[in-house]
């Protein structure tokens, strides 16, 4: 194998720039040649395609974003889709390829690896929603970005000795907001993974309250309901001085933690050595702080499960 590509797909996520530079700089240090692909798998059918050097990885490790950009295709799940790519794959004559992004871009690296050409997913989304892997390349950043904006909230919420409903990103995941209600000292959190009662949080609300706690922060994921919504149906059950902030894409931004870019690194540079060893089709990930290779076909197989031993946790920290 001489000539290998990096794509990146899906939401972007802090410390995508990182596992790029990773892969890239750990293919060059064993005398392959790289491929940057824009744009993920539209790039990849459209031929944005060019070569990398060790400086265009450079002062890139602290960006967060991706500067490869990233983009939706809905047509690679089509095999006319991935024909194309892989007409572009063979004119510039690249054999194997490192995905980065979620679920769905894994969906398109399983398909070229069956059409003969090796690639490996690596684990970039900041919602931590992906089986077999501790954590994914974005979702540290992701929580200290909600971390800081809790911090924050607290200040106006203690001042005014108001309740702030704060809603966070993770699609159908509750991860960050497990996350950061616990290392921001939430009230509540509520999650996906967690039936819900409006009427038991408010009463919680009211019972610290009572106890002289007169301020509080509620994290809320955004897979539950709206921040608006959830604050309507607890107003229902008393006045506990309601606001409630929806973060939104802040979360996805800015520069990625050391813990994402030691990630990153590792994952990437992992990557490079399967990729050498003939393998493909596999999806890369960190357990028990080790990084680990899984089928493809078995992770789509399993579920992500968020550490749902945080909530209680939680539950019992709350006063
Ligand atoms: P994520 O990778 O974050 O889960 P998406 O689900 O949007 O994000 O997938 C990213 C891209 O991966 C899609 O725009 C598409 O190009 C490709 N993709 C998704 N599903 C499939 C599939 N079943 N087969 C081939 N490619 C797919």
């Amino acid at each position: 194998m001489k000539r290998i590509g990096i794509l990146t797909s899906g939401g972007d996520a802090p410390g995508m720039n990182a596992a790029v530079r990773a892969v890239a700089r750990k293919a060059m240090h064993e005398g392959l040649e790289v491929y940057g692909i824009n744009y993920g798998y539209a790039g990849l059918v459209a031929g944005d395609i060019f070569k990398m050097d060790p400086i265009t990885v450079g002062d890139k490790i602290q960006r967060g974003g991706t500067f490869l950009y990233s983009a939706r295709y809905p047509e690679f799940a089509q095999v006319e889709g991935q024909l194309k790519g892989i007409e572009q794959l063979n004119k510039f004559g690249i054999e194997a390829l490192v995905v980065i992004g979620g679920d769905g871009s894994y969906h398109g690296a399983l398909r070229l690896t069956e059409h003969g050409y090796n690639a490996i997913g690596l684990p970039g989304t900041i919602d931590n929603d992906i089986p077999f892997t501790d954590q994914t390349i974005g979702f540290d950043t992701a929580v200290n970005t909600v971390l800081e904006s809790i911090d924050r909230i607290r200040d106006t919420a203690a001042s005014h000795e108001r309740t702030f409903v704060v809603e966070v990103m993770g699609r159908g995941a509750g991860d960050i907001a497990l996350w950061a209600g616990v290392a921001g000292g939430a009230q509540d959190i509520i999650i996906p993974e967690r039936d819900f009662d409006v009427k038991a949080v408010a009463e919680k609300l009211r019972a610290s309250r009572e106890h002289g706690q007169k301020h509080a922060i509620i994290v809320l994921a955004e897979g539950v309901m709206h921040a608006d919504e959830f604050s309507e149906k607890l107003s229902e059950y008393g006045d506990f001085h309601l606001r409630s902030t929806v973060l939104g894409h802040v979360v996805r931004g800015g520069s990625p933690t050391a813990s994402d870019r030691v990630l990153a690194s590792r994952l990437g540079s992992k990557a490079v050595e399967l990729l050498l060893e003939g393998k493909g089709g596999v999806a890369l990930g960190i357990e028990k702080n080790e990084i680990i290779a899984h089928d493809m076909l078995d992770l789509f197989n399993h579920k992500h499960h968020a550490m749902l031993d945080l909530y209680d946790l939680n539950e019992d920290l709350a006063y």
